[in-house]
């Protein structure tokens, strides 16, 4: 059996590489690809941005057991598994040896794998813009609760799984306030389980749909900075809806200016997640006596560790019906049309495309 992968040799430009779909590993699955998205960083390599070399696309997926390995009869929970199950990946793998991950901080492993850069490596199948995909056996996967939809599941492994992670980081408890700059799809997916662990959630945003999802996904206020146009007055307007100021900052609109505004934000004694800010070429200066004279804890999360994944299905099948996260995807291609979705995505005509692998 056949089977296809995107290969994206330089910016603007994705080519389809065909291979005969490998047998498992032991221990391993080979997994069918339902659904693909194209995420922030697909778009980077879109546009070039990961430098001259190739890059192979696509790291958030759901999918169903195309084949078993040897010993393979349970996913990472220990849930039983067969073949054409709806399962989910995490898109990298962690070493459980390096300081971090023996320190617990699986998300900090210095030892990350991801997949190949060319499809012509084996297993080719290493990455989710394509029709199948290989899960090693030191890689975590878990099953698709049946209420949970591939086109949620599809984005488990990414965003939702990473806020979820940073909000623990960021120790929100019960009965505090958490105030998210940016509500994207980082954001919302925050305010949902911000609101089931009881705290009290402000959404920070300047767009009209993204105000109006941050209500939907569980926002108890919002705060328009077309309204509030600069930080002194956003500051003020969330202290009035406070009643004092918060607790916990989560910084995803992703630019500098918002972690320096999510700093001045925090109560003293307060925490700023940094979550949102991905490019070292994008750099604001900052008083670091912001930092001591308020003896803020601010703490940097990139991805989770690997069974954040488990808790993150978990949370949906509990949540599925509460909040519009069908909604999230807005717009669905088959594998084939890879190059729309992503110029489209570019073009920010469309928040999340989707790539349907089975076309
Ligand atoms: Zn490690
Ligand atoms: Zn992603």
């Amino acid at each position: 059996m056949k089977g296809r992968v995107a290969y994206i040799p330089t910016a603007h430009k994705i080519e389809f590489h065909e291979y005969d779909v490998p047998a498992p590993a032991p221990g391993g699955i080979v997994a069918a690809v339902t659904q693909t998205n194209v995420c922030g960083s697909e778009v980077h390599m879109w546009k070039g941005e990961f430098g001259r070399r190739g890059v192979m696309p696509g790291h958030e997926m759901s999918g169903r057991v195309h084949s078993l390995g040897a010993g393979v009869s349970a996913d990472s929970a220990g849930v039983p598994i067969r073949e054409g199950d709806r399962i989910a990946p995490v898109y990298y793998t962690v070493c459980y040896r390096c300081a971090n991950c023996v320190a617990g901080n699986h998300s900090a492993c210095t030892n990350k794998t991801l997949g190949a850069r060319h499809p012509d490596e084996p297993p080719h199948f290493t990455s989710t813009f394509a029709t199948h995909y290989v899960i090693k056996p030191e890689q975590q996967f878990y099953k698709v609760p049946d209420n949970v939809p591939d086109v949620v599941a599809s984005a488990a492994n990414c965003a939702m799984s990473q806020v979820y992670w940073s909000l623990d980081r960021g120790r929100l408890a019960y009965g505090e306030t958490l105030v998210v700059l940016g509500a994207g799809g980082l954001g919302l997916h925050a305010m949902a389980i911000a609101k089931a662990r009881g705290a009290r959630v402000i959404a920070v945003d300047g767009f009209d749909l993204r105000l109006k999802q941050a209500r939907r996904f569980g926002a108890d206020e919002t705060v328009d900075m077309r309204e509030f146009a600069d930080a002194d007055a956003r500051g003020k307007r969330i202290r009035e809806l406070c009643h004092g100021w918060p607790d916990v900052v989560l910084e995803v609109a992703g630019v500098p200016e918002a972690f320096l505004e999510a700093m001045r934000l925090a109560r003293i004694g307060g925490r700023v997640i940094e979550v949102g800010n991905i490019s070292n070429a994008l750099t604001i200066a900052i008083p670091p006596s912001l930092i001591t004279f308020k003896s803020l804890e601010v703490v940097g999360v990139a991805t989770y560790p690997p069974h954040y994944l488990k808790k993150s299905l978990d949370f949906l099948e509990q949540h599925i019906d509460r909040y519009p996260y069908r909604e999230l995807c807005d717009a669905t291609f088959p594998l084939s049309r890879a190059a729309e979705a992503l110029d489209r995505s570019e073009r920010r005509e469309i928040t999340r495309a989707g790539l349907l692998a089975q076309d």
